[in-house]
């Protein structure tokens, strides 16, 4: 769905390509016209002039767009009047006269209530067309008037005014139904939004941008609920060593940068498919669709290998970590399969911290 300003846009662009289609025409009626009619003849080069600067506009200064198109919008109204009145005292009585207004001026009296609607808010535009279509209409029957024979020619001017008001009516309904359309599509695509932020909040662990607890536990009952013969799924824990120690000399701030260096480098040393959490505190969990539990511990290796020197470089102190590594068994439960890498990571802490524990298997 288009957004109001591309909408502004595609309306700027309607109306300039109908200018384009107009030029041709109104050439070829002078042209054609220009002789007979002083109208055609002494109005239709500046008409055309109008037109055409106003189209420029609409394409190269599109800031101006509004206020350009309300000046010839109503220069247009204004000029079609005075082309319907200056034709009636043209002709020799009521229904000559009648006839010719019919069909460029009645026409273009239409089309400038159409053209309201492109640019104008829907009760604006009603407004706006609604006090145009009365005074073309007065304007019309007051030069009708003066012609002899006007009876049947009055009548047809107050249907013409008829026809507008209820033409005004329906485009109105029909820019209000539009109007509705896009506020409740405004709408949707807002709550949408919302959703998405609200669901991103839920999943997602604030510090440093992993994913969070909630999210771990969904994606290990998903692949539990994958792990097959040909398909193994692993899990690495992941607890920094003397975490607290960190804190306590170097401040919690930096003990918070320290744990965006671990998600960072963790980051880069995971596989594309696999799953990043931070469980809580200064404890991470890895996650690994389609590996088994001894290339898992290579991961864990790895990371064993490249964190104390990364979180060095950015803090100036080396941080380790415990880790633990398992392959999940076949459905097996989110809570059980986390309780197995706990205790595998403690294990790595009670025998020294830094190093790698994994299930036998
Ligand atoms: P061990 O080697 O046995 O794991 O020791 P440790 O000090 O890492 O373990 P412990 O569980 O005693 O301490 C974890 C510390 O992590 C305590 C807490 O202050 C700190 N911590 C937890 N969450 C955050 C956090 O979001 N930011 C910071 N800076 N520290 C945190
Ligand atoms: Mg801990
Ligand atoms: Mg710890």
């Amino acid at each position: 769905m288009r957004r109001p300003d591309e909408l502004a846009v595609l309306a700027r662009r309607v109306v300039a390509l109908g200018i384009a289609v107009c030029v041709p025409v109104l050439v070829g009626i002078w042209f054609t016209d220009a002789r007979s009619d002083p109208w055609v003849r002494w109005g239709y080069p500046p008409l055309l002039v109008f037109l055409a600067a106003f189209a420029w506009v609409l394409l190269q200064r599109s800031r101006w767009a509004v206020r350009a198109a309300l000046v010839t919008l109503v220069g247009l109204e204004l000029w079609w009047v005075l082309v319907a009145v200056g034709r009636i005292a043209q002709a020799p009585d009521a229904a000559s006269a009648w006839a010719s207004l019919a069909p460029t001026p009645m026409l273009d009296v239409a089309v400038c209530l159409v053209v309201g609607f492109l640019f104008q808010a829907p009760r604006t535009a009603a407004l706006h067309g609604g006090a145009y279509a009365l005074v073309a209409t007065v304007a019309i029957g007051a030069a009708l008037l003066r012609k002899p024979g006007a009876g049947d020619a009055l009548w047809l001017t107050v249907r013409y005014g008829v026809y507008l008001g209820v033409f005004i009516a329906l485009l109105l309904v029909l820019s209000r139904a539009k109007e509705r359309v896009a506020a409740a599509v405004a709408d949707a695509a807002a709550a949408d939004a919302t959703a998405s932020r609200m669901r991103e909040m839920a999943y997602r662990d604030e510090l440093t941008g992993l994913a969070n607890r909630r999210r771990l536990l969904e994606e290990l009952r998903f692949q539990a609920g994958r792990v097959g013969p040909d398909h193994p799924v692993s899990v690495v824990y992941l607890d920094l060593d003397h975490f607290k120690a960190v804190n306590d000399s170097l401040g919690h701030a930096v003990g918070d940068r320290v744990l965006q260096v671990v998600a960072e480098v963790a980051t880069e040393v995971v596989g594309p498919g696999d799953l990043l959490a931070r469980l809580g505190g200064e404890e991470f969990v890895v996650v690994a669709p389609g590996i088994d539990g001894r290339r898992a511990a290579l991961l864990a290796e790895q990371l064993r290998e490249r964190l104390p020197d990364a979180i060095e470089a950015v803090v100036g102190r080396r941080v380790t970590a415990s880790y633990g590594v398992a392959e999940l068994t076949p459905g097996q439960d989110p809570a059980g399969a986390l309780q197995q890498v706990d205790a595998l990571m403690y294990r790595a802490k009670a025998a020294g911290r830094d190093r790698v524990a994994a299930a036998e298997g």
